[in-house]
């Protein structure tokens, strides 16, 4: 499949000759929103307490409000309410809704969300059109009620999973909020659950020592490094995301976390000389994990529905992602909605490079599902 056309997925033709990635090793910057904002029912919470100290400890200024409702959270513009909204943490106590679980196949059963938000700028990111009002960082100070709830989800006589961070990026907002941490020792001690969450920060020194029983699965989100750097802003590099994973996986004895781990390879996408980035990506994955371990991976391919590129327009305009619904195939849900991912004729190749070459350099570890 040499010969396959690559989709234009940038507008303007970016060259990305493949160049050798610099061994950049490069931290996420920590978080620090410009505003904090508690509501009063989140100060009463002994969780946001914690977080309010949390908080405190890292020099930020907080506003306790006179209400339970966030209001003032937009700009002028959508620009300058995007840019605000980035730079807000507001702690609040999840509403009576949040303890009726959402399903979230293939990647869990449940999802068990600690907080609604990201401080990242993905061009493409998957909350664009799922989230309602400005992206303020919503951070749930009712956590270990949300947890305990979580137990009529279990089902008896299996594994019942739930994932963190359908709605956020959990270690990105873990210096402010021990929320992740929090999770993790509470499922080390459900016997019937498990855990699960992904990342595109690489903090996780915090989490190596956690008594997570195994019950955890700590993913690292990776990409081609031209999709990492042009689209993934405020994220820690693809190098410090590998050394992350490495450290979550390598056996307690060692140093590490003796996690078991995953790589969830998302947004694939057909940029220019794609093969070549991705086994770029790959090898690097291999070369760090050069010691056995519990290893599963998931694929997802980039899509976009109407809903989501309107946002994501509004919030990047000069964003370089292609758009175009004529080079992409319409799959519809049960409801109407429709998302556009790559035509058949794309995705056959993508599928078959992506399996065989998983499956060569890491023949024990499962695919865990292609979308
Ligand atoms: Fe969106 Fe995930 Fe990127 Fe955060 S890390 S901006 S949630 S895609």
């Amino acid at each position: 499949f040499d010969s396959l056309p690559v989709l234009p997925l940038f507008d303007q033709p970016a060259p990305t000759p493949f160049v050798a990635p610099e061994p950049l090793t490069k931290s996420a910057k920590l978080w620090l929103p410009k505003r904090v904002l508690f509501t009063p029912d989140a100060l009463d919470e002994p969780f946001g307490q914690q977080i309010y100290e949390r908080v405190m400890a890292h020099d930020l200024e907080v506003e306790v409000l006179k209400s339970n409702r966030l209001t003032n959270l937009r700009g002028a513009d959508a620009r300058e309410t995007y840019r605000n909204a980035k730079n807000t943490l507001a702690v609040v106590k999840a509403p009576a809704g949040a303890l009726r679980l959402q399903p979230t196949p293939p990647s869990a059963d449940w999802q068990m969300n600690l907080a609604e938000g990201c401080p990242a700028h993905c061009q493409y990111c998957y909350l664009a059109g799922s989230l309602q009002g400005p992206p303020v960082v919503r951070v749930f100070a009712n956590l270990p009620q949300l947890l305990e709830n979580t137990a009529n989800y279990e089902q008896p006589g299996r594994l019942t999973s739930f994932e963190v961070s359908c709605y956020t990026d959990v270690l990105g907002i873990e210096h402010l909020t021990g929320s992740l941490a929090e999770c993790i020792r509470h499922y080390g001690t459900r016997e019937g659950a498990r855990l699960r969450f992904v990342s595109k920060y690489n903090h996780v020194d915090s989490l190596l020592d956690l008594p997570h029983q195994g019950h955890t699965r700590a993913r690292v989100s990776l990409n081609a490094e031209p999709v990492a750097r042009r689209m993934e802003g405020g994220t820690a590099s693809i190098e410090a995301r590998i050394q992350a994973l490495r450290k979550l996986a390598l056996p307690v004895a060692l140093g590490g976390g003796g996690y078991p781990v995953g790589v969830v390879l998302a947004p694939i996408m057909l940029v220019p000389d794609w093969r070549k980035h991705y086994t770029n990506l790959l090898d690097r994955v291999a070369d760090a994990l050069d010691f056995d371990c519990d290893l599963t991976v998931e694929f997802i391919t980039h899509r976009f529905t109407p809903g989501s590129r309107d946002v994501l327009r509004e919030w990047y305009p000069n964003t370089s992602l292609n758009f175009d619904e004529s080079i992409r195939a319409a799959k519809r849900n049960k409801f109407g909605g429709v998302k556009y991912v790559y035509q058949p004729d794309d995705m056959r190749p993508l599928k078959q490079f992506f399996y065989e070459e998983w499956q060569r350099r890491f023949p024990n570890a499962p695919i865990l599902y292609w979308t």
